[in-house]
């Protein structure tokens, strides 16, 4: 199969004309002044991410567009204008207000995707207050754990969710007020004595609202990242990120007027609210949330319902809508789709060329971290796709391979540390309480992502690996990465995650282990075969020793391979964190 390159459409043939036409031009003459002055600033001075990605449009047409369409669990449907999210975000800065919230306290919100939980944020936003999303599947010791971390003074959450983390909630000596939603009285006896009950103090509270006169420097969002490479670190952003999430929802996910989107991703997870509500919002977009999660044919349904144009997803996503099939796809009409982007992990080659089999494009592969804020590296519509690469750098920002040791970029074609030239506007302001950690992150005068990667000659970068997961095999350094996509080229092969094996005489082996399609079970007949299948495909160093089956990879509950974990298995090793590893 040719993976070497998908060419760019031709611009004319496209439904739209792309945001960024001239990637080069672009990157030669931008500052972001100018993203500045595309976005309005709070009417008496400062920056406030709520007002750009709502209140401002209020000046405008798009005061009474639709700016949310929720799908619920059970098919419900509910749509708001971007007033209407004014007022209900207006209605919950006014309620934080009453509960004696101060600038800079830590909200947060373990909730479900239902629409009040986007009212919630940009209210605590407004109110000038930090906004810490928690993933609604996290038990009770994920939950303390950053509770307890952030000093969160309030939690919102749902009836159900505050029976699940219950027993934790009495030791958390700074978290005053429990807000409880009940979305559509979906519980019956929803409260427990002290809890405060969303729904009413809403209909009670005003829909005006001066916004807090947040400034660019000011904390907005912190994230806990993913935990793939262990303990999850608690990073806050600030409101200039929206610079960020604004000019790469323009140009990486060309975001138009007419789109409607939907991102895939949680807002427990930093794509879920720099891509889930950032960028969709202040480019005007409409948005689909759907409650729900993972079913290909629920989620090929609702593409076709809504008509999806844009469509922001993770190749472990991608993988399993690989597994379901093509005739999955065919049973419904997804033509309506216009872009498709990906972010998260590496995407295989062999899923772009699936993507453009199925959906008639190519998946556009985009790099970043939750420490990043937004894109750094993308495939932007009118580029070709080189299937397997992250893409180009966005506009504004200096993106290099690097020696860490010395600062020295690197040669194309070398693999070396990723690295940004800081600072950028999404550029994460620190780790909550742990500002050794966060210096420990930059070095030489750069900010060192932890990734490995190389740059080809024309710019576009390639990932090899997490620089912990890079295995060092009878002196090779081999990626996980490029073992992993050569195997899930063979029809069997659903998933693959590659580790290195200590062993006396190489330093490392590659061993890998993959889970299987339906249909195909694990032998040995098909052990052997793999690793022909990959000898074949690869270097005779770096094609795995040893291949294991398994029903399924260890992942993050955001949906990543943890190879740590592997490792942990396979050595006997004590697990580590494991407070966002998806249970099967
Ligand atoms: P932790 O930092 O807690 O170990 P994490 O790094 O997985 O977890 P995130 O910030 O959610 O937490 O993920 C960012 C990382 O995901 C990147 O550093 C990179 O390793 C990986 N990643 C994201 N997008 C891509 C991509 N397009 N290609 C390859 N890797 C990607
Ligand atoms: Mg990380």
């Amino acid at each position: 199969m040719d993976y070497s390159v998908i060419a760019k459409p031709d611009i004319s043939q496209l439904k739209a004309h792309p945001n960024l036409d001239d990637y080069a031009g672009a990157r030669a003459s931008f500052q972001w002044d100018s993203i500045r002055k595309e976005l309005d600033g709070l009417p008496g001075g400062g920056l406030n991410l709520a007002y750009e990605a709502v209140d401002r449009h209020l000046k405008t047409a798009r005061r009474t567009k639709t700016a949310l369409i929720w799908e619920g669990k059970n098919g419900e449907e509910e749509r708001y204008t971007f007033e209407q999210m004014a007022q209900q975000s207006n209605r919950f800065a006014n309620v934080l207000t009453g509960l004696g919230i101060q600038k800079g306290d830590r909200v947060f919100i373990f909730a479900e995707r239902f629409p009040e939980l986007y009212f919630a944020v940009f209210g605590t936003l407004k109110r000038g207050a930090v906004i810490g999303p928690l993933f609604s599947a996290f038990g009770p010791d994920p939950v303390k754990d950053r509770l307890e971390d952030s000093g969160a003074k309030v939690l919102i959450t749902t009836p159900d969710l505050r029976e699940r983390v219950k027993d934790i909630l009495p030791q958390l000596p700074e978290l005053k007020h429990i807000v409880i939603m009940n979305k559509n009285g979906r519980f019956k006896d929803a409260l427990q004595p002290g809890d405060l009950n969303f729904e009413d103090l809403m209909a009670k509270a005003s829909d005006q609202f001066q916004i807090e006169a947040t400034q660019e420097t000011d904390y907005s969002i912190m994230h806990y990242t993913s935990g793939t490479t262990g303990k999850p670190k608690g990073a806050v952003h600030c409101h200039r990120a929206v610079l960020g999430h604004y000019a790469t929802g323009k140009w990486a996910l060309d975001l138009q007027d007419q789109d409607i989107y939907w991102c895939t991703a949680d807002p427990g997870w930093v794509t879920g609210t720099s891509y889930g509500i950032s960028a969709p919002w202040t480019n005007g977009a409409t948005q689909l949330i759907y409650e729900g999660g993972f079913s290909a044919n629920r989620w090929y349904s609702l593409i076709d319902k809504y008509k999806v144009t844009v469509w922001y997803t993770a190749p472990t996503a991608i993988r399993l809508l690989m597994k379901a099939g093509e005739a999955a796809v065919k049973r419904h009409d997804v033509s309506s789709l216009r872009h498709i982007c990906s972010v998260g992990e590496p995407l295989n080659p062999e899923a772009v060329v699936w993507g453009t089999r199925v959906f008639d494009q190519a998946i556009h592969d985009n790099w970043w971290q939750t420490e990043t804020g937004h894109i750094l590296v993308a495939n932007y519509p009118a580029m070709d796709v080189r299937p397997g690469s992250m893409g180009r750098p966005i506009p504004g920002v200096e993106v290099a391979i690097v020696n860490v040791e010395t600062g020295e970029t690197l040669p194309p074609g070398t693999d070396g540390d990723l690295a940004v030239k800081p600072p950028w506007p999404g550029m994460f302001q620190g780790y909550w309480r742990n500002e050794a950690m966060y210096n420990s992150k930059f070095k030489n005068g750069w900010y060192i992502t932890g990734d490995r990667a190389h740059m080809d000659a024309d710019g576009y970068f390639w990932f090899v690996g997490r620089t912990d997961d890079v295995i060092n095999t009878a002196g090779h350094l081999v990626g996980p990465f490029e073992v992993e996509s050569a195997l899930i080229e063979h029809p069997a092969v659903a998933e693959a995650g590659v580790i290195g094996k200590p062993d006396p005489i190489a330093m490392e082996v590659v061993k890998a282990f993959v889970s299987l399609k339906d249909g195909y079970e694990p032998s040995e007949q098909l052990r052997q075969e793999l690793m022909r299948f990959a000898r074949k495909k690869l270097a005779a160093a770096v094609a795995p020793r040893e291949i294991d089956f398994l029903p399924s990879l260890p992942k993050t509950r955001s949906g990543k391979i943890m190879r740590r974990l592997l490792k942990a298995r396979e050595l006997g090793l004590p697990e580590g964190d494991t407070s966002t590893l998806e249970e099967d």
